[in-house]
């Protein structure tokens, strides 16, 4: 049996678990099915825990060509509120940001195994048992592994046998679409240190600067507005444009980066790991700890926090049940501030209600992003 703990996935969670556990001398594999840098459906916000954590970790997101995002501008249709955040934010594209993390990893000692699938876990008496599939240009090969210990990090992917017990009243029928636009140099300026939101039935659109001028676009809406539209990506946008002139006008002059958007479903949003179904040596982290509703931007800090965590607890000889517990008692409260919240504002009503609190208390809308962090406290200590 090899002394290994072994991590499935090299997202934020699986990344800096690797960088935390090798730093305080433990062999880890940190297996990534993906072969090397990739994007991913996320509107890119890194709150101020993350980038925190990610300091922390040895990443300098200025040098990463990261922007600070100190502004919100959100929309209700015609209606505009813009407030200042209670902290600087900064904003880079997955692609980079995950990549950069996982060469840390490497860095601080992990055996880092890129293109590299976990295809199944079983328990054995004395820990796991994994079968990994690898892809090289010599072809395909399988392999077999052991570990005393296992960190589950492989985000919105469910493992065969080991899938989140998400119950039916976590919100499945959203689509999340993204794609990174090229700006004109004067709608440059128009974002300059600034996320808007721009909220409509059902859903929501993020548009932030990202490195090197560009901007990314990240949507969630109904699954019934995607069909509708044909699936057709074209339709959808002249949908999404149809929402607000604000928006019209955002997507009127902006060049798509890509030919075709990323897209996800099924984010089982609400998800919180419950600390009875904890498993003996298997550790969950990030999204398959729990999954914040994504306008709140916290799932990357969601995912360094349960990691910091797992470390610690591992490390110390403490077992999965005490993670989880620990895990469930920090992230309980800001996914259901932030459940609350989404469900108010994706329907006409609530956001009009919201708009005419903000406007009648300024500090509110603050007070809703700080409600909303995981980990801020940790940090500002
Ligand atoms: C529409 C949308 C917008 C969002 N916007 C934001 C935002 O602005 N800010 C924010 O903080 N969060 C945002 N999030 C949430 C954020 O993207 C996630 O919470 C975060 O990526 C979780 O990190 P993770 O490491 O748990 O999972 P992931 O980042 O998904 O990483 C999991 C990794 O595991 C790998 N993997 C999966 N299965 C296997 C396997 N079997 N074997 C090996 N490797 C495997 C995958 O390839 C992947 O690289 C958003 C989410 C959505 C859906």
């Amino acid at each position: 049996m090899s002394d290994e703990t072994v991590i499935i996935g090299g997202g934020p969670a699986g990344a800096a678990a690797a960088i935390k556990l090798s730093r305080q001398g433990m062999p880890v594999r940190l297996l990534e099915r993906k072969p090397g840098p990739h994007h991913k459906v996320c509107g890119e916000f890194i709150s101020y825990e993350a980038a925190q954590n990610l300091k922390e970790l040895g990443l300098d997101l200025a040098a990463l060509g990261a922007e600070p995002i100190r502004n919100v501008r959100i929309y209700n249709g015609e209606n505009e509120l813009t407030f200042d955040l209670p902290f600087t934010a900064w904003s880079l594209s997955r692609r980079l940001l995950d990549s950069a993390l996982i060469e840390q990893a490497g860095c601080a000692g992990a055996n880092v195994a890129l293109g590299t699938a976990v295809k199944q876990l079983s328990r054995t008496h004395e820990g796991w048992k994994l079968v990994a599939r690898s892809q090289s240009s010599a072809g395909q090969t399988s392999t077999e592994l052991s570990a005393q210990t296992v960190f589950l990090a492989s985000g919105k992917h469910e493992l065969r046998n080991w899938k989140r017990n998400v119950k039916a009243s976590n919100r499945y029928g959203l689509i999340g679409l993204k794609m990174h636009f090229r700006p004109s140099t004067l709608q440059q300026a128009q974002w300059k240190n600034t996320v808007e939101i721009h909220l409509f039935n059902g859903g929501y659109a993020g548009l932030e600067p990202i490195e090197k001028g560009d901007v990314n676009l990240c949507f969630l809406i109904s699954q019934d507005i995607y069909k509708a539209c044909g699936g057709n990506w074209l339709r959808v946008l002249n949908w999404l444009g149809r929402t607000s002139s604000h928006m019209k006008q955002r997507l009127a002059t902006l060049t798509p980066r890509w030919c075709d958007p990323l897209a996800v479903s099924g984010i089982p949003y609400g998800y919180i790991h419950s600390p009875n179904d904890s498993v003996p040596n298997l550790f969950s982290l990030g999204d398959q700890a729990a999954v914040i509703p994504s306008f709140a931007g916290d799932g990357i800090a969601i995912a360094l926090h349960t990691a910091s965590l797992a470390a610690y607890v591992h490390t110390t000889g403490g077992d999965s049940r005490t993670y989880q517990q620990l895990a469930f008692n920090d992230l309980t409260q800001p996914v259901r501030n932030a459940e609350v919240l989404a469900s108010m504002l994706s329907n006409r009503l609530g956001r009009t209600a919201a708009f005419a609190c903000a406007r009648l208390w300024p500090t509110l809308p603050r007070e809703m992003v700080l409600r909303t962090r995981v980990g801020l406290s940790h940090c500002m200590q």
